[in-house]
């Protein structure tokens, strides 16, 4: 999957929300998060992002690791 990360908090830009082609983005309150089960690891979104604040799962950097659990506990919880 891939994984929104620090750079989108606060900053919602959005345009990969505009990218995915299977609508796995979705918006919190300060964030945007990605729904694991449903991203098809395209890719799409990666680019597009302002902030980068996106990465693939297993290029996230050490300190936006954290980030993998978060996107996935955002979904437990909604
Ligand atoms: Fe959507 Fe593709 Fe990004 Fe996954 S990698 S969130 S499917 S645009």
């Amino acid at each position: 999957t891939y994984v929104i990360a620090a750079p989108c908090i606060d900053v919602l830009d959005r345009a990969c929300v505009e990218e995915c082609p299977v609508d796995c983005i979705y918006e919190g309150e300060r964030s945007l998060y990605i729904q694991p089960d449903e991203c098809v690891d395209c890719g799409a979104c990666e680019p597009v992002c302002p902030v980068e604040a996106i990465y693939y799962e297993d290029d996230l950097p050490g300190e936006f690791e954290p980030f993998l659990a978060d996107n996935a506990r955002f979904f437990d919880q909604a």
